[in-house]
């Protein structure tokens, strides 16, 4: 016997953890998201093979880390295995950057908050660095990985077709799809040989995160749920189908939509799954048993009932109280879908007996057992389960509450190979178990109380609508840091189309959303008395004046003033806020949503009272971020300080440095704008003196033909100013004045587009599929088919359905002609290649529109596969256009639209509105 060489170990070690490209992108976007990212790229070339990189906006490593970083076994998320009793985070062996160095090259940039530079470091295989140099690159990782399993061959052959490598990618998608759905507020970007395949936006919450990923049928299909257990150790939320949803659009034939989270990372767990296919069965047609419904279920159990530490990829976990969490997810679907039929369990347990059906028996127990007492079978107890109506948006009640950032996917996982846990399963003391869940459903049974009513009482936290507001602000030091490097354009607050249409897009310079504008109505009569009456109420209320001082602070005379602009080269620069100051920024918002009727005035007289009450520590914290907080300005100022006094020298030359002539240094030149600014703030908080000036908005628009009735009648929306954001135009129209967002608009259009004109690309298939009645399930599928029109190919001597409803949608029908008419026949020859799962039903949906709805136009008989899929199409077209869109551009958008959708104004594909309305013309006399 021979010892392995340590290298030969490695590799071996190494080749287990990283065993695919899918598991290099896991790894590395679970350090990331261990890293707090809220942004991550992922870029592949030739599949991954020639090169990974993973970017995010994270924490960064400390430089005392890095020498260790990439060495197996180093991890700074764990000291030792008593802290895998509270892991929060996805990482904690400290395997996986060492691991990844021993099969290819790597490369590692990184820069934290208190780093003036990033640094490459470039690795060796056995992790350690072997060289460095500064980078440009922002506060983050960035972790680059070139020439993967260039010492594995065997494995890299593995990956040979190209159909293994597209199924990579795919799986790869999944992978972030599920990253997605569990972090709403992730901005994932996924790029193969520089084409981007997938990506998502920040969005507020789940709800929103599984809108973007399954599209708005599948989700207007679903029926969100809460569910807490007694004793609060289980709590479940997610979003099951309806029991009457239509099964085409909830349920697939593979579960790469069934999304499963144990404390946020997805897990493969059989059992559950199959328990909520045999639910959802209960519901559905017999010939969908064979389907995985679509869900999204995210579990949420105490840190130390779970060990993640099952397989290398952790797409395992056992969970301690996996009996409770099936007993909780049961009682969901029970509610949802009524009790399992006992023909389910009996048929199941002749079947095969595996660890699932002990649990499909145990269901079928309890089911009895309870459904003899409680005939409605909303038989759950002592828990909490509520479905909440989707048109509010308050079911994301536990947003916040998990801070275990675990994810995993089980699509990735072997289906076929039987897990340990499975394994584990086939025991007797399952068996037992079995019996011993029934009798504790009966002792709960006898002493407990009628779910129905828990029903009706759900959790629901109004906090969470706002949880899209907290995206944007920048109240936090971290997210202020984050922003600190203002040059860079990369790393300018995003602006979500969410807050955006909210009006929270933009702050101004105190911090505060800017109000839109306000048109002053003219009234006929009594107007004066009534601003009167206004002001009179303004001087005993002072925070009413707000809405009209806000305004007046916002265009300022800029003229012959120096601006802070001119000091700091355009660049903004938050002033910094002292201890209380950021105490009070935190604290506003929530007292102004608990206390909507308070003055501003009892809002800052209760800050005080808490701020009084906080202890020292916390009352520390405060403290420490302040300080955080002025180095960031002081290094801001000294940043733009030394390019504005280069832009002064050239300045000098053009003769502009006279408004720069003043004495002051900048610094104090600029506190002194700051100062004079708040001043002017509490200033304007006095009532203000109000004038009436003679104004007729009759003449103003005939005056103003651009903004009045001519530009009105030619296009009626008027397009008055583009803001220097890329997204957002002012528009009038006769009456009113709104904000347009020109993408949606593009998107619906391109939709609307694609649904008309679209042809899908046809494969041929290896095995073309004859059409028969049975086939079809009718004959009156085949006498429509063969009504519709031939077109006769001559080089071929073939002839196929020209039906533009038949080929617009993807499917090749060639007419084989026979010597008798029952010789003839049909059949697929090519089928379009985009789709996943498309055929016979897809076509049988065609065919459906044709002859009950009498569907002349490819329009009106896409199948829902296609209408999804042309929808993707064309959000991913609408993604593509440039930033920055001229004014013809969006004149031309909006006189598609007039042309295109008339009436139908529904929103974009995600229903979301092309306007957001700002205020309303006074009507005038004609
Ligand atoms: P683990 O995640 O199990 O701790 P890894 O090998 O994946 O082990 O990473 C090693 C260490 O490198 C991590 O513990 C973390 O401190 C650091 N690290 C890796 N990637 C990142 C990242 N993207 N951002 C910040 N730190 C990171
Ligand atoms: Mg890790």
């Amino acid at each position: 016997m021979k010892q392995l060489s340590a290298e030969t170990i490695r590799l071996l070690s190494s080749s287990q953890v990283i065993t695919s490209v899918v598991s290099v992108v896991k790894e590395l976007i679970e350090n990331s998201l261990d890293a707090s990212a809220t942004s991550i790229d992922v870029k592949l070339e030739n599949y991954g093979f020639d090169k990974v990189e993973v970017r995010d906006n994270g924490n960064g490593i400390k430089v005392a880390d890095v020498p260790v970083m990439a060495v197996k076994h180093y991890t700074s998320k764990i000291s030792s295995s008593e802290d895998l009793e509270n892991l929060t985070t996805y990482g904690f062996r400290g395997e996986a950057l060492g691991s990844i160095c021993s099969i290819s090259e790597v490369l590692i940039t990184t820069k934290t908050a208190a780093d003036d530079l990033s640094a490459q470091y470039v690795l060796d295989s056995s992790g350690h660095i072997t060289s460095q140099k500064p980078s440009h690159l922002g506060q983050g990782t960035t972790v680059t990985v070139l020439k993967l399993f260039k010492n594995l061959p065997v494995r890299k052959q593995f990956y040979s077709t190209t159909k293994k490598c597209k199924e990579e990618l795919k799986k790869i998608q999944d992978l972030l799809i599920a990253y997605g759905i569990i972090k709403p507020d992730l901005r994932i970007t996924f790029t193969h040989n520089k084409a981007v395949i997938w990506q998502k936006t920040r969005v507020s919450d789940h709800k929103m995160a599984c809108m973007s990923v399954l599209g708005t049928a599948v989700m207007g299909s679903m029926v969100p749920f809460q569910h807490c257990s007694e004793d609060s150790e289980v709590c479940l939320s997610g979003f099951f189908p309806k029991a009457e949803s239509d099964s085409s659009l909830t349920s697939l034939s593979s579960s790469e939509r069934s999304f499963i989270f144990i404390n946020n990372r997805p897990v493969h767990q059989k059992e559950i799954l199959k328990l909520i296919r045999q639910y959802y069965n209960v519901v559905m047609p017999k010939e969908c048993t064979r389907l995985y419904p679509i869900f999204f279920l995210n579990i949420t159990v105490p840190a130390s009932t779970v060990d993640v530490n099952l397989t290398p990829d952790k797409t395992q976990v056992l969970l301690h109280c996996k009996e409770s969490v099936l007993f909780a997810v049961e009682n969901v679907l029970k509610s949802l879908y009524g009790p399992l039929p006992a023909a389910v369990c009996s048929e199941t347990n002749k079947t095969d007996v595996t660890s699932e059906d002990m649990f499909v028996h145990k269901t079928d127990q309890t089911g009895v057992v309870v459904n003899a007492l409680e005939p409605s079978g909303n038989n759950d107890l002592h828990a909490h389960t509520s479905f909440l109506s989707f048109s509010s948006d308050v079911q994301n009640c536990q947003a916040g509450k998990n801070t275990e950032l675990c994810l995993n996917h089980q699509t990735f996982c072997d289906d076929n190979m039987p897990s340990r846990l499975d394994e584990e399963e086939v025991t007797e003391s399952d068996a037992f178990q079995g019996n011993s869940l029934k009798s504790v459903l009966c002792q709960e049974k006898k002493g407990g109380q009628n779910i129905t009513d828990s029903l009706e009482s759900a959790p629901v936290d109004p906090k969470s609508k706002n949880d899209g507001e907290h995206l944007c602000r920048m109240d936090d030091i971290s997210e202020l840091e984050k922003n600190e490097d203002l040059s860079a354009p990369k790393d300018l607050p995003e602006i979500s189309a969410d807050n955006w249409s909210m009006g929270k897009g933009f702050k101004n310079s105190v911090g505060d959303n800017p109000e839109p504008v306000k048109i002053l109505i003219p009234e006929v009569e009594g107007a004066i008395n009534k601003q009167n009456e206004y002001n009179d109420d303004q001087s005993h209320n002072p925070q009413g004046s707000n809405q009209s001082t806000k305004k007046v602070s916002l265009i300022n005379d800029k003229s012959g003033q120096i601006m802070a602009y001119d000091l700091i080269s355009s660049q903004v620069i938050r002033k910094p806020k002292s201890a209380i100051a950021l105490f009070t920024q935190e604290c506003r918002a929530k007292l102004l949503t608990d206390n909507p009727k308070a003055s501003m005035e009892d809002i800052l007289l209760k800050i005080e009272e808490q701020w009084k009450n906080l202890n020292e520590e916390e009352k520390k914290n405060y403290e420490v971020k302040a300080a955080k907080d002025l180095e960031r300005y002081n290094r801001q100022t000294r940043r733009a300080l030394e390019q504005s006094s280069h832009r002064a020298v050239k300045d000098a030359a053009r003769g502009h440095k006279a408004r720069l002539k003043a004495s002051l240094p900048d610094q104090q030149k600029l506190d002194a704008m700051f100062h004079s600014q708040l001043e002017r703030k509490r200033k304007s908080e006095q009532p203000v003196k109000t004038v009436m000036v003679p104004f007729s908005v009759r003449s103003c628009k005939r005056s103003s033909p651009r903004h009045g009735e001519a530009g009105a009648r030619e296009h009626e929306l008027c397009l008055i100013r583009r803001q220097s954001f890329p997204d957002i135009w002012i528009f009038a129209s006769e009456e009113k004045i709104m904000l347009l967002n020109p993408y949606r608009l593009e998107e619906a259009l391109l939709h609307k587009r694609l649904l008309m004109n679209h042809k899908l690309p046809v494969e041929k298939l290896e095995k073309p599929i004859v059409l028969t009645d049975s086939l079809l399930g009718g004959s009156h599928y085949m006498a429509a088919l063969y009504k519709m029109q031939k077109d006769y190919q001559r080089f071929n001597g073939s002839s196929y359905l020209s039906d533009p409803r038949l080929v617009a949608n993807g499917f090749q029908i060639k007419v084989i002609q026979g010597a008798s008419a029952t010789e003839s026949h049909l059949e697929i020859e090519g089928l379009a290649n985009c789709l996943s799962y498309y055929g016979i039903s897809d076509l049988k949906e065609i065919l459906n529109a044709i002859i009950n709805k009498n569907a002349k136009e490819v329009y009106e008989c896409r199948p829902l596969k296609v209408i999804n899929y042309l929808e993707g199409e064309a959000v991913r077209l609408a993604r593509q256009l440039p930033l920055h869109l001229s004014k013809e551009d969006v004149q031309n958008t909006i006189y598609r639209m007039k042309q295109q959708l008339g009436k139908e104004n529904k929103g974009c594909v995600h229903g979301r509105p092309f306007f957001h309305h700002l205020a309303d013309i006074p009507e005038v006399n004609k």
